[in-house]
Parts: structure tokens; C-alpha cells; sequence
């Protein structure tokens, strides 16, 4: 006979060809003792609404959010919580007896990665960042909150990144911020700055003329954190390695997102190393 498991979560997103958010989930569930299960939903966008309501008319617990839904399911939510709301993007939701709750958990796992992984206090520290998409709103936010001193956004498309200048300049006035075109003209950024993190794809290339700017501008004083996790170490990582500098990649804020969304439906700890051991075993296994 099959065993009833007794909560479900999930994630939802369109196309959702892979994710490792179910064997993460389906692992630390098994972990803490809960007979909860976790699941990938395809949900088509015209489905969105629909799929929201019927996901608490069978007493689903949590979803997350994914491509391209996470500001799409704003509208749906009946709450959504102070930090998702700054984001303007929401990737985990709490189904909370009559109440659907939003929430973003990205910037959260971004920071417990940079503070376990790399022991580092983003107050008074000054920042590059590269990229102004989803992660790069919440990370610059995140980093904001934080009490970073100053945060240089480098992006391809200067409105995006002008877009979080606005966020941090309403919201966090002590965080200093500016936007520049990322081309060779941030070069000169490198050596004022703690950390360097990398929110676009350009972490991939491995051809140097296609990067554009130069990789002997990391040094051993820099931390530098790529946000792609898959491959585990970037030609950028790798660069920045070879030149001293302190590096992580995007894994342990795809953990510690998914720890704090685990928090958020259980109110249980998550089994950190669990999930760790989980992703890690799935990623290698797919090579
Ligand atoms: P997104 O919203 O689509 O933003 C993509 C960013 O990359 C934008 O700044 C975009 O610039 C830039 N970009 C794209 N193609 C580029 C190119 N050819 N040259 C220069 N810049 C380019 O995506 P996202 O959700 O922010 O994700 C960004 C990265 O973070 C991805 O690699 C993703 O895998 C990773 N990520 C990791 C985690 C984690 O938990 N570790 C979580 C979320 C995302 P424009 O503004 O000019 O388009």
C-alpha cells in the first residue's frame, strides 16, 4: 500500500526542466522526521491564478518560486513580507490557514552564504556588483540591510541597474550607491572594494576577450562569490583564485535560501549539511 505522505510543498515555475530544490527539501524533510513530500509543478502562465488557489484548496504548506514567476505572482499573494516587498520579487510563499504569504528568502541565503562560507561582515564594506537582474536586486538590497558602506552596481543594461540604485537611495540612505557600464571602464573599481560579486552569466565564459573587464584586477584582499553554482567553479572563480583572492560560489545561497524557506513552512532549523550533501551528490551525479 502507498504511504500517505502527510504535507506537500513544491515548486512552480515555467518551463521547469530541472531544479535541485525537491531532492534538497525531500532530504531534510526525511532528515527532521517529517512525512512531508516535495515536488516540481509545471504551471503554465495563463494557469498562474488558478494553480495558487488550488494549491491551497489541497492543503499545500509551501511553494517556491521560480522563472518566470517571481514577481508575476505577486498580485495573488495576500501578504508578502517587508524584505520580497523591497525586492519587488517573491520566491517562497507560506500557505497560512486562509492567508497566502510571500516571501523572498534569496537575499537571506545570500548573506548566511557569504557570513558561513567566507566569515564575512558586510557591514561598513564596499561592494562591486555585477548584474541587475532578480539576485543582484536581492543581494544588493540584502547587502543594504546589512549596513554595507557602498555598493557599485555594474550592469550591461544601465536602467536595470539603475532600478536598485533607486531601491537602496529610498530605503537605505547610509548605503551608498552609483551605477556604471560594465565594460572595461570598472576596472578602476576593483581596488577600493572588499567584495566582488557576480550576477550574471559572464561567470561561464572562458574566453578572457569576452569578459569585460580584466581578471588581474582580483587581489588576495578581495571576496569574490560568483552566484552560479552549476559548473561549481567559473572561469571568474578560477581567476580569482589563481590571483589570491577569498572565492564561493552560488551553491551555499541556494542552500541557505532553501534552508530559510524550509524555516518558514516547518519552523524547524534545516538540516544545513543534509541538504548540502543532497545537492552536492545530485550535481555530480548529472556530470
Ligand atoms: P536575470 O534576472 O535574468 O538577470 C540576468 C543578469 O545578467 C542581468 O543583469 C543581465 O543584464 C545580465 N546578463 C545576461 N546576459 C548577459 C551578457 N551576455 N553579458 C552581460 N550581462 C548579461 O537572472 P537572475 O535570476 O538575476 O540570475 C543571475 C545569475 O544568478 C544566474 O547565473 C543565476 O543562475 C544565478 N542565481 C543564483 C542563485 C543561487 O541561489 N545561487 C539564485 C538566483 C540566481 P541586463 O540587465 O543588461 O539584461
Amino acid at each position: 500500500m502507498t504511504k500517505i505522505k502527510q504535507k506537500l510543498c513544491g515548486i512552480i515555475g515555467y518551463p521547469l526542466t530541472h531544479s535541485l530544490s525537491p531532492i534538497m527539501h525531500n532530504k531534510a524533510f526525511a532528515d527532521v522526521g517529517l512525512d512531508w513530500f516535495y515536488m516540481p509543478f509545471t504551471v503554465k502562465e495563463e494557469d498562474l491564478k488558478d494553480a495558487l488557489k488550488g494549491f491551497k484548496a489541497i492543503g499545500v504548506i509551501g511553494l517556491n518560486v521560480t522563472m518566470p514567476y517571481k514577481k508575476k505572482v505577486i498580485p495573488y499573494l495576500d501578504e508578502i513580507a517587508h524584505y520580497a516587498n523591497l525586492v519587488g520579487a517573491v520566491n517562497t510563499i507560506h500557505y497560512i490557514e486562509d492567508k497566502i504569504v510571500g516571501y523572498n528568502t534569496d537575499g537571506r541565503g545570500f548573506i548566511d552564504a557569504i557570513t558561513e562560507g567566507f566569515k564575512f561582515i558586510s557591514e561598513d564594506k564596499k561592494i562591486l556588483l555585477i548584474g541587475a537582474g532578480g539576485a543582484a536586486r536581492a543581494v544588493a538590497v540584502s547587502l543594504a540591510m546589512e549596513g554595507a558602506k557602498s555598493i557599485i552596481i555594474a550592469n550591461r543594461t544601465f536602467e536595470h541597474a539603475n532600478d536598485i540604485k533607486e531601491i537602496l537611495d529610498n530605503h537605505f540612505s547610509k548605503c551608498e550607491s552609483k551605477v556604471v557600464s560594465l565594460d572595461k571602464s570598472i576596472n578602476q573599481y576593483f581596488k577600493n572594494v572588499d567584495m566582488i560579486v557576480n550576477a550574471t552569466p559572464i561567470g561561464m565564459y572562458d574566453n578572457e576577450k569576452e569578459i569585460p573587464f580584466s581578471f588581474n584586477n582580483f587581489t588576495e584582499n578581495h571576496y569574490v562569490i560568483d552566484l552560479i553554482y552549476k559548473p561549481l567553479q567559473t572561469e571568474f572563480l578560477k581567476r580569482a583564485k589563481e590571483r589570491g583572492a577569498k572565492t564561493a560560489n552560488g551553491l551555499d545561497m541556494l542552500i541557505y535560501q532553501g534552508a530559510a524557506a524550509f524555516k518558514i513552512w516547518t519552523n524547524i532549523d534545516a538540516p544545513i549539511e543534509v541538504m548540502k550533501k543532497a545537492i552536492i551528490e545530485e550535481i555530480k551525479g548529472a556530470n
